[in-house]
């Protein structure tokens, strides 16, 4: 009889690609996926079980035992482990980072899991309705709860910390016990066992709603695309698929990129199931997102809405995942471990049984492809349930019409008739497009950052100059410090936009969305709700104005510049702006008769500026499509990208240049190794970076490339301050 398993195989939160073999104490028994502390070095530390073993490659007398395990079963499931295992290994990560980073802070800190005492839920009463209607509630904190709490088929009971993720307040017991001394809110507690039925809706489903549903009733485990812009109802599907599976005892996953950005979602599931839903995004205090995660994985709670990590929540009998926004960039982590949650979403899918949707208005050109080509469901709300149709997308040809402050004469005519009839106007700056700089219009010189390839840039409000890469503050310099000639600031930003428009249009109420602009908490609800409340508006902002907000007045959307981000080296930038436009255009034409889009641009008669048309998504990428075929680019290649970064130029060349030469030694058939090459930011924060791109028709030769020449570089003794990371399917070449 062999002996029985004693050592335990854990990983551990340190950025090393191997296990650590400990003992096992007698009295303990463990499983896989279990926490434990260990001994680890002169401390101690936590750690996940990975594995069990009879032996170890460390001699007997050298193995530790570790001391405890916190709890008596496995946090995270085998399948959870798997996904981890296989993200570890398809990332080029080191396991126990991804696997400890799975958990909550609290959890990998080794705190003890919270007791779940069942909370207490608020609900708005009809004299707090009346109050709201009434205007006799004043506050803009009580106006905000009594909101959130909803109204006939949306009445809701939330608890605390749903309210405040509702609201964008913080909210603290003694504020809603107030409201509740006033007869406005009544407070209840929920039977753990007997969970509050979800809020039936009323809609009469669409037929093409009723088919999105079908096809993922039909039992195919390929991953489901719903496609259909803003407005076309996939908020109902996704509502009303969550509701069967929850019926059927299952649990269901939602993620959404950014839960500030779309409080209106999370408020809208929280609603239809109350009691229900569980928020996991990284904005919660510690012990608030304990606790969510907790009641996730006993089973309290059967809804899961969350970021990007909240696609590691243990949820027992997962039957749903749904990945809203699928296109969203937020779903790639950006550093460590760099995976995207929308794949390993799909993943997790097939290894839960768990049938996946992926939405959006504006598909990834990867899932569009899968698609189209019958790997995955397709199914498209072509309709909008209010009966309204998107707009027709006009240029504005920027050679003829020469723009004044960014405005020219045919969007201010189009605004003044949009404004005339009561409608808004939405105006749109793309991403890089916002910032002003300072130059000098003798002689060319233009104010950079001292540390990053980067120009300064000057808001309105600030007598300083930012860098937006590292934050580095300066004096704004009066002079050309080459030529003393004054200086000029250059460039159009929201806020300067927001000065001309206020002299063209006096009287007319002004709104600027933008990073700057929503800061602290809540601004953002504040924004919106005004948007809301306004008829006649002039709304300025960034892509931000573009995400999944419904705001029916919005009769006009001008682009201020498109080419901008139509004709820029980087991979993606092209695809986000065909996108952004279609999310654009999802804002114009609601409610009221029609709407329209115009965009600036210098290039009126390219084929991707005819070819726009923000009714048909797939049509109108097409070109784009087979670009990317000609080029072996996703999706029809595959990419990753080493970047190596150091403290000095000459370091991080010789490095990147002994990687990449060790790539293409090694490189097997397929596979193509460019560069390296200084990144398009070659130097930020003082550090500079190169970067080699791999490029491969398969994945099997890229993926072993790669890990044959990350086990050379470990061996290395690379240079202090030298760091090698590997981004796999990158969401961005820059
Ligand atoms: P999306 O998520 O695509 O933006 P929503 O699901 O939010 O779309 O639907 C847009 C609006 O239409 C919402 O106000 C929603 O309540 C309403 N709606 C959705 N489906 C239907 C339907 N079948 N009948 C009537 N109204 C609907
Ligand atoms: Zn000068
Ligand atoms: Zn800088």
């Amino acid at each position: 009889m062999p002996a029985a398993p004693r050592i335990a195989r854990i990983a551990l939160d340190r950025p090393l690609d191997r296990l650590f073999d400990y003992l096992i104490p007698d009295a303990l028994s463990l499983a896989p996926g279990q926490r434990v502390r260990v001994p680890f070095g002169r401390g101690t530390t936590i750690g996940l079980v990975v594995a069990m073993a009879s032996t170890s490659e460390v001699p007997s007398g050298r193995l530790r035992a570790l001391l405890e395990s916190p709890e008596a079963e496995p946090l995270l499931g085998p399948r959870l482990l798997e996904l981890l295992q296989f993200g570890a290994r398809y990332y080029h990560h080191p396991l126990g980072e991804a696997l400890l980073g799975a958990l909550p802070p609290a959890v990998r800190h080794g705190d003890p899991l919270p007791a779940l005492t069942p909370e207490t839920l608020w609900r708005k009463t009809p004299e707090g309705a009346r109050a709201l209607a009434d205007g006799d509630a004043r506050g803009r904190r009580q106006q905000a709860v009594l909101r959130a709490l909803g109204n006939g088929h949306g009445a809701a009971a939330l608890d605390r910390a749903t309210l405040a993720a509702a609201t964008g307040l913080q909210l603290a017991p003694r504020e809603l016990h107030a409201l509740a001394q006033r007869g406005w809110l009544e407070a209840t507690t929920p039977d753990p066992e007997q969970p509050p039925p979800p809020n039936i809706s009323d809609h009469r489903l669409t037929p093409d709603q009723r088919a999105a549903i079908d096809a993922l009733a039909s039992g195919t485990s390929a991953p489901l695309l719903l496609e259909g812009v803003t407005g076309s109802g996939k908020t109902e599907v996704y509502l009303q698929m969550a509701e069967r599976v929850l019926a059927h005892g299952h649990a269901a996953l939602f993620l959404i990129p950014e839960i500030a950005l779309t409080p209106q979602l999370s408020a809208r599931i929280q609603q239809r199931f109350p009691g229900q839903v569980a928020l996991l995004h990284s904005g919660l205090a510690e012990g608030e997102r304990l606790r969510a995660w907790e009641a996730a994985r006993r089973g309290q709670r059967r809804i899961v809405v969350g970021t990007r990590s909240a696609l590691f929540t243990p949820l027992p009998d997962l039957g749903l995942i749904i990945v809203d926004e699928e296109h969203d960039s937020a779903f790639k982590q950006q550093d460590g471990f760099r995976y995207n949650a929308r794949d390993l979403a799909i993943k997790r899918g097939q290894l839960e049984q768990a049938a996946v949707v992926l939405g959006s208005a504006t598909p990834t050109l990867e899932t569009l492809h899968a698609a189209t080509t019958g790997r995955y469901g397709h199914a498209r709300l072509t309709t909008r349930p209010d009966g309204t149709h998107p707009p027709t997308v006009e240029t504005v040809d920027t050679r003829v019409h020469t723009p004044d402050e960014g405005l020219t004469a045919p969007l201010l005519d189009a605004m003044q008739q949009t404004l005339a009839a009561g409608h808004q106007c939405f105006l749109l700056l793309n991403r890089r497009g916002f910032a002003r700089v300072l130059a000098c219009d003798a002689c060319g010189w233009v104010a950079e950052c001292p540390d990053c390839d980067a120009r300064l840039t000057i808001h309105a409000h600030n007598p300083r100059a930012v860098c937006h890469l590292c934050g580095h503050h300066g004096p704004r310099p009066e002079r050309c410090p080459e030529c003393g000639e004054p200086l000029a600031q250059r460039g159009l930003g929201t806020q300067r936009l927001e000065q001309a428009l206020a002299r063209h249009f006096p009287g007319i109420p002004l709104i600027r969305l933008d990073r700057d602009s929503i800061r602290h908490k809540g601004a953002l609800e504040e924004a919106l709700d005004r948007i809301r409340r306004l008829n006649a508006a002039i709304v300025v902002g960034t892509q931000m104005l573009a995400k999944g907000h419904d705001f029916p007045q919005v009769g006009l959307v001008g682009v201020i510049d498109v080419d901008q981000g139509l004709f820029s080296v980087d991979l993606r930038a092209t695809e986000n702006t065909l996108q952004l436009i279609v999310q654009a255009a999802g804002r114009a034409g609601r409610g009221s008769g029609g709407g329209r889009v115009l965009l600036q641009t210098g290039h009126p008669d390219h084929p991707l500026i005819r070819g726009l048309n923000a009714a048909d998504y797939p049509a109108m990428v097409a070109p784009l499509l087979a670009e990317r075929e000609a080029a072996g680019m996703p999706p029809h290649g595959h990419l990753a990208l080493v970047r190596v970064e150091a403290g000095d130029a000459e370091t991080t060349r010789r490095h990147a240049e002994r990687i990449a030469t060790h790539l293409r030694d090694t490189a097997t058939e397929g596979l193509r190794v460019l560069g390296p090459a200084p990144a398009p930011r070659h130097r930020v924060n003082r550090r500079f970076r190169e970067q080699i791109l791999l490029q491969s028709t398969r994945r099997n030769p890229l993926h072993e490339s790669l890990a044959r020449a990350r086990h050379a570089w470990q061996a290395d003794d690379l240079p202090r301050g030298t760091r090698i990371a590997i981004d796999i399917d990158p969401v961005s070449l820059a």
